[in-house]
């Protein structure tokens, strides 16, 4: 669908394709490509890549070079934190030395802690190790994940019980403006990585929502941020919020921001970097307190993952697709088509399904709705295990946090019947 396509990394095998740097800043080139808007995969967050850019003259939709360093390493992230007087979970100053210093960490304040990654992403290269026995293994394994990130150093945090996974979307201008699009609730997860979430969060008392969107604006301006961001936070059961991280980037659920607020956060961000102020006529996002939400938006990420096989990727060739529709309903589905291949190579997202209504049960049937809509065939996915979440009565009464999956087998209980996941 697009303009102009050109084959990027030819010849080369597909992850060093999708990251070939130099082989896009030379289409970029060739081509008088004068903006670069880097997605949410490999690249959106790589700090090479933006210097790159800078260097060619090439604007890179984003946040500046520095925001890239500072915020895609999690121990200087939470220093930044700290020095914007956001409450962080107790963790380690820095980086940890040897197991030793775990293991004094543990001690003095207690299990269950999380090993993480400095570097680490996509909810990989975390470890939760409930006592001490478990630590040396615990470590052993979260340092070769961290590898994996380009670098071994990992810290310690203590490990939170059943908290919800709240986050606040940013969007700032280079005139010095910055606004909060109000939060998501992504504590819908499994193994540390979102599968379905919801805006604005069902389970917020109002105060405890202005004073994490405040936080997360207070950072964004401590920073002297740019462009879409967002700062995420857990919030316990007893209603405390700590930082977690940010993203500096646009990110998988962005979508649901967009249904209940109006603003298109793609389209700003490319006008941010065209130099237009939040506030201008060609942006025109009102002042922060004018900013309103109106409804309910919930995600599912629909995946080529078999949930009766814990979730193993499938590969194949769509025989077969029908998706659902109608008012209020939004599908961003790259590769969600009949005759599309599906390599192991890549991602396992298939295709976002949004929802939106003007109350959250609403927003919700209209989702198992369009779930029980959809037929592909020829190829497995996740999708009747997503129907289970959400008319589960825990997501419907948002009485849910991070640990919902695990600890609800029921989910993975599925009706028989042919239409799905039958490989014909
Ligand atoms: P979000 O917080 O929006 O879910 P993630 O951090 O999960 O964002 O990453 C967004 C996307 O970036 C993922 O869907 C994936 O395609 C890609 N990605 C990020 N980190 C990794 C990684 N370590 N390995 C593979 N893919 C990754
Ligand atoms: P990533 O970069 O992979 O997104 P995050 O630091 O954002 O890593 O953490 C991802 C998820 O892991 C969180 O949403 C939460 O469910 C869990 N998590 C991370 N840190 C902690 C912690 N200290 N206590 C409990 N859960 C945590
Ligand atoms: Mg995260």
């Amino acid at each position: 669908k697009a303009d102009e396509a050109y084959l990027v990394g030819e010849g080369k095998k597909p992850i060093d394709a999708y990251l070939d740097i130099e082989g896009i800043i030379e289409i970029a080139k060739a081509n008088d490509v004068d903006a670069i808007h880097p997605g949410y995969g490999f690249l959106s967050e790589n700090t090479q890549f933006a210097k790159r850019c800078e260097e060619e003259g090439i604007v890179f939709i984003g946040p500046k070079h520095e925001h890239l360093i500072m915020f895609g390493d999690k121990v200087r992230a939470r220093n930044e934190a700290i020095k914007a007087n956001i409450p962080v979970i107790p963790g380690t100053d820095g980086p940890v030395k040897d197991i030793e210093e775990i293991r004094q960490f543990g001690r003095e304040h207690g299990y269950p802690i999380i090993i993480k990654a400095s570097l680490g992403g996509g909810g990989r290269g975390m470890r939760i190790v409930r006592n001490e026995d478990a630590l040396e293994d615990a470590y052993n394994r979260a340092k070769s994940e961290a590898k994996a990130f380009g670098g071994d150093e990992m810290y310690v945090e203590k490990y939170i019980e059943q908290p919800k996974h709240i986050e606040v979307q940013i969007l700032a201008d280079d005139h010095g403006n910055i606004v909060h699009l109000y939060e998501r609730d992504c504590s819908i997860q499994r193994r540390h990585q979102k599968v379905v979430e919801v805006a604005p969060s069902v389970s917020l008392s109002d105060k405890l929502r202005e004073e994490i969107c405040e936080a997360a604006v207070q950072l964004a301006k401590s920073v002297d941020y740019l462009n879409a961001g967002t700062v995420e936070f857990l919030v316990t059961p007893d209603e405390k919020f700590y930082f977690i991280e940010v993203n500096p980037r646009i990110q998988v659920e962005h979508t649901i921001t967009e249904m209940i607020t109006g603003v298109d956060i793609v389209q700003s961000q490319i006008l941010i970097a065209e130099g237009h102020a939040l506030h201008s006529d060609v942006i025109g996002i009102p002042n922060q307190s004018e900013i309103t939400t109106n409804g309910y938006a919930i995600q599912s990420r629909v995946t080529t993952e078999d949930p009766a096989n814990n979730f193993m990727p499938d590969t194949g060739k769509i025989m077969a697709y029908r998706s659902g529709g109608g008012f209020g309903v939004r599908l961003d589905a790259g590769n969600g088509f009949q005759g599309a291949v599906i390599t192991p190579y890549y991602d396992s997202l298939l295709v976002k399904v949004s929802t939106w209504a003007l109350t959250f049960e609403k927003a919700a049937t209209k989702m198992i709705r369009n779930l029980r809509e959809f037929r592909i065939r020829g190829i497995k996915t996740n999708i009747a295990f997503l129907e289970n979440v959400i008319k589960h009565e825990k997501f419907l009464s948002g009485d849910y946090d991070t640990s919902f999956i695990d600890s609800s087998p029921e989910l993975f209980v599925f009706p028989k019947r042919l239409d799905r996941g039958t490989k014909m």
